[in-house]
């Protein structure tokens, strides 16, 4: 059985970046980058004023002076003839500064009146001015591969004038539940039945990491049931399954799997919880067995799926930051294997906190709402104390 590290390795080791596509920049938002993306022109296209104010040549102002108005330029038009020595120009932010100029001075070191304009302040070449290429140069490799597209890239892209931007394709990732004990949410419940809230967790889950979930619906605790819907799975990039890989006597996850030619990587990882987690390879596509208990589910969907996922989308930073925090209570642990604690963070004086989000035991699911952390605590450490320090994967 592997440790937490090596399993989590072993699911990196194996997924690679799905292909490319090219999208609309207003849905890129969120998608990584799968080009180098070249400047394509200088930035700022030509010099330009950096404030509404009035354009002079420097030497006829270095100590202030009072000059002809020769002219208005608002930003979105430009001038072709030469300004003349003694004059200024009227512009407005954005607008090219005119030939022969070589400074703006901004209208609060001026006063106007009548046809000339008074500078009282000193004045030397290239103030205000934002020089063409200052920003960016054209042929400047300023957004390489693998980036991710934040608010800031887009911006760049769009004063680029792209219109489609190449990224990496989203995972489309095939969702699948298992057990005899499942009804969907909306039907009604009887006797021994419970709602399938994995799928719509799980889907979320998907769905926030960036990838498209694909539902398959429920799969029946049997051989039957089970080949029809994973033969269906095995169609999209991923498959991820919810419970059924146990020890139980109606557990055939495992076989049915073994007979749909997944290779599998391993059955079982020495953690806690999230035991019972498989994961498996055919033909390069991954599947993800995950255990049913809806924390489990989504405790190993943050740990294994969410970075395989990413890495397939051309993420390069795959994992949560993961910070040290000092614990505010004590853990009770055997040595032995990795434990995940669901904890509440919080900062003072500039020191991550964390408190117990709740009850641990995997019952409870209303921890995890009440976790904006995992704690991470290391197969070998026994039991902890208030003041000890551990890692934590901050979750937003
Ligand atoms: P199993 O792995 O099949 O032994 O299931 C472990 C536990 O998770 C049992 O209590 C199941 O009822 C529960 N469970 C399994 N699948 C789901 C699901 N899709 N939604 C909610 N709970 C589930
Ligand atoms: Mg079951």
């Amino acid at each position: 059985m592997p440790s937490f590290e090596e399993a989590r390795k072993i699911i990196l080791d194996s997924v690679v970046p799905l292909g490319v596509e090219k999208v609309e920049i207003l849905t890129a938002t969120g998608r990584v980058l799968a080009e180098d993306i070249a400047a394509p022109w200088d930035m700022p296209l030509w010099d330009n004023t950096a404030m509404d104010g009035y354009a002079v040549h420097a030497v006829d102002c270095p100590g202030g002076g009072t000059l002809k108005l020769a002219g208005f330029l608002p930003a979105g038009d430009h001038m072709i003839a030469e300004v003349e020595r003694g004059t200024a120009v009227k512009i407005m932010t954005g607008a090219p500064i005119p030939p022969g100029v070589d400074a703006v001075v901004p209208y609060e070191e001026t006063e106007e009146q009548d046809d000339r304009v008074t500078i009282k302040t000193a004045v030397k070449p290239g103030d205000h001015i934002r020089f063409k290429g200052e920003d960016v140069r054209s042929g400047e490799t300023v957004l390489p591969a693998g980036t991710l597209l934040r608010p800031s890239e887009i911006s760049m892209l769009a004063s680029f004038g792209k219109v489609f931007v190449p990224v990496y394709r989203r995972a489309r990732v095939a969702i699948l539940s298992t057990g005899d004990e499942l009804v969907e949410p909306g039907e009604a419940l009887a006797p021994g039945k419970i709602i399938n809230s994995n799928s719509l967790a799980l889907a979320a889950a998907v769905t926030q990491a960036g990838g498209i979930p694909v539902m398959l619906g429920i799969a029946r605790d049997n051989r039957e049931s089970l080949r029809e819907k994973l033969v269906e799975g095995l169609r999209a990039d991923v498959l991820i399954t919810s419970a059924g890989v146990s020890a139980g006597d109606c557990d055939y996850v495992r076989d049915v799997l073994t007979e749909l030619m997944v290779v599998q990587a391993f059955w079982r990882v020495d953690i806690k919880p999230g035991r019972p987690t498989a994961f498996g390879l055919r033909d390069g596509k991954p599947i993800f067995s995950l255990p049913g208990n809806p924390v489990s589910s989504l405790l190993t969907f943050e740990e294994f799926v969410r970075p395989a996922l990413l890495k397939m989308m051309g993420h390069s930073r795959v994992l949560r930051p993961m910070v040290k925090a000092t614990l505010q209570m004590d853990i009770p642990k055997k040595p032995g294997r990795v434990n995940f604690i669901r904890v509440a963070v919080t900062q003072e004086n500039g020191e991550f906190l964390v408190q117990s989000a709740g009850k641990q035991d995997t019952g409870f699911l209303k921890t995890l709402l009440l976790a904006d952390g995992i704690a991470v605590i290391p197969a070998e450490k026994q039991d902890l104390r208030a003041g000890d320090k551990v890692d934590v994967h901050l979750l937003d």
